[in-house]
């Protein structure tokens, strides 16, 4: 029977396929029972899963040096040690063998008598340890059910899931899945944004499909309206090709412009960068005329693997970057790892609270030296084959860059020394992502030579507003005051010192966005070539001159609507 329900449109596309249904490995198990003849195996998968985490831990524990080795180890030594603890295992077997809970179920139950047990303790410190039991009973957990999650999509199909780590994006595309549902997510996530660099569709935010989707179920994606369809009938599929049929013609439409300059009506010329992070991507970023690589997620190589990318392997993925933009400038940001970016780095990120205030971007570039340090060396090898940038994440104060511009210099001098081409005068960038760098600009703006601003982030922290959570995508938008008005201070700052600013948050990429980000000054974009032409078409339909004779009532709108009608009236609409 047809079903429709609601999502957000986080990639856009059209997908029709079977779908794939990959419950949550959350521990809200329901109650199950199994039949005696099963205790056995069950108990034998549970300790599988068991030994696997061992294994896992024993894995983690020897890649950790130095100071790391002490701060985490000591952590998962604990986990082991609780792996381990006789009360934990023989509780667990019990609930199988003698109450015959699945392994699922079983974990729960014990998992609560000992949250139980620490919870009632006096001493704080004890009653803190429910989080390690939580950590290493959601480790079983997922272990338990990894063959299940390998075998998770198939070409031809459209998965539905709870959530889905960025790493697990690309292994989904390149297997030919057609699209992905998410329950959770938000179109600001890392997901979401390698799915729009691999025009994979996706729907976030759609909390009905794990209930109203079937595995096998016929169900039709709208990545553009976050539409979910199942069951579709006649209609339906015609509107789907339909669909299909506009978006190539729109596209066909579009490509027109691709070597047609980005100046407004009157005459100012806008710098369209891309952001790029495969070579396909570099590729349609040259081939549609951008201005250069306006932001190069390098932490994309640290995904999705166990061990940490060498110098030579880095050193060819940057050297690529530059060779494909034959001149055209390369800005290679340094590793930006942590928050929803640490699934499988190889770094063996401890656990942290508040992943999104930890130590993520430059502040783990300057604990990690070694990594930073390779990753410099691969970056300023690369300088000797074409122009480059350099760009810092979540810079939040000048020491940071003072730091990092120390430790360019050291390891260009020893470069050279061992006789590989390093350019001169490479330029040092900060992103302006974190409030404290946005307001504080004027006190750093002499260590910078160019900046671009991170929206994702700047929003997430200025409105306290997380970037991946659903529930608040309407709180979560640069149509606040605040932000408008905070990019109009970081914009000016930088224009009265004459130094480059762009802005690489979604927002760029965003042609709804593009007559606001010009009325504030803005020259530089960096967005996704997958959006770049539509940005191009915004940027000729406007007259640059008019849009800010408008500025004083922009930045007087008071909230998100005002805002909303100030961008409706500039583009024409009633
Ligand atoms: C941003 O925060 O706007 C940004 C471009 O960086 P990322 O999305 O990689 O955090
Ligand atoms: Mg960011």
């Amino acid at each position: 029977m047809r079903r429709q329900f609601p999502g957000h449109g986080a990639s856009r596309g059209n997908a029709l396929g079977r779908a794939r249904v990959r419950q949550p490995h959350a521990l809200e198990v329901a109650e199950e029972r199994i039949a005696p003849g099963q205790a056995a195996a069950e108990v034998a998968r549970l300790h599988e899963a068991i030994d696997m985490v061992r294994e896992e831990l024993r894995d983690l524990r020897s890649r950790l040096h130095g100071a790391l080795a002490h701060e985490v180890g000591e952590f998962l030594d604990l986990h082991a040690l609780l792996l381990d603890d006789p009360e934990l295992l023989q509780g667990l077997d019990g609930l199988i063998a003698n109450e015959l809970h699945g392994a699922d179920f079983a974990l729960r139950v014990q998992r609560d008598r000992l949250a139980a047990v620490f919870e009632s303790m006096d001493d704080p410190y004890f009653r803190s340890r429910v989080e390690d039991i939580d950590h290493v009973i959601g480790r079983i957990h997922s272990a338990l059910h990894r063959h299940d999650a390998q075998v998770t999509g198939v070409a031809g199909e459209i998965l539905v899931s709870d959530s889905l780590a960025p790493s697990e994006v690309a292994r989904l595309h390149a297997r030919g899945v057609l699209g992905i549902v998410t329950a959770g997510g938000s179109m600001l996530s890392h997901t979401a944004i390698l799915a729009r660099s691999l025009h994979l569709p996706l729907v976030v935010g759609s909390p009905q499909a794990l209930s109203l989707v079937n595995d096998g179920d016929v169900v039709m994606i709208d990545g553009a309206t976050g539409l979910v369809i199942v069951d579709p009938d006649a209609d339906d599929l015609r509107a789907h090709r339909e669909r299909v049929r506009e978006g190539k013609r729109e596209r066909r439409q579009l490509h027109r412009l691709r070597r047609e300059p980005s100046r407004t009506l009157d005459g100012v010329d806008i710098r369209l960068y891309a952001n790029a992070e495969t070579r396909e991507d570099v590729a349609e970023a040259h081939a549609l005329g951008a201005a250069g690589v306006g932001l190069y997620r390098t932490e994309f190589l640290f995904l999705q693997r166990n061990e940490l990318p060498s110098e030579e392997e880095q050193f060819v993925a940057y050297r690529d970057l530059v060779l494909g933009m034959t001149g055209r400038t390369a800005t290679i940001r340094t590793l930006d790892v942590g928050a929803d970016k640490s699934d499988g780095s190889g770094l063996a990120l401890p656990y942290e609270p508040n992943p999104a205030l930890g130590v993520r971007g430059v502040r783990l570039a300057l604990r990690r030296r070694d990594v930073f340090t390779t990753q410099l060396r691969a970056i300023l090898r690369a300088s000797g084959y074409g122009p480059i940038r350099i760009l810092l994440p979540m810079v939040a104060q000048r020491e940071e860059v003072l730091a990092a511009r120390r430790l360019l210099r050291t390891v260009a001098a020893r470069l050279r020394r061992e006789g590989h081409a390093v350019a001169e005068g490479i330029p040092l960038g900060a992103m302006i992502e974190v409030p404290a760098a946005a307001i504080a600009l004027p006190a750093m703006i002499d260590l910078l030579d160019f900046m671009s601003i991170g929206t994702n982030d700047l929003v997430q922290y200025l409105l306290a507003a997380d970037r991946g959570n659903d529930a608040l995508v309407d709180l979560h938008s640069p149509l606040h005051p605040a932000v408008v008005l905070l990019l109009h201070q970081v914009i000016g700052t930088a224009r009265a010192h004459g130094k480059p600013v762009a802005v690489c948050g979604e927002m760029a990429g965003d042609a709804v966005f593009t007559p606001l980000l010009l009325a504030l000054g803005l020259e530089e974009f960096s967005l996704h070539p997958g959006t770049l032409l539509e940005v191009r078409q915004a940027v000729r339909a406007q007259d640059l001159a008019g849009l800010r004779a408008r500025l004083t009532e922009l930045l007087r709108a008071r909230d998100h609507a005002g805002i909303a009608r100030w961008l409706a009236r500039s583009t024409g609409e009633p």
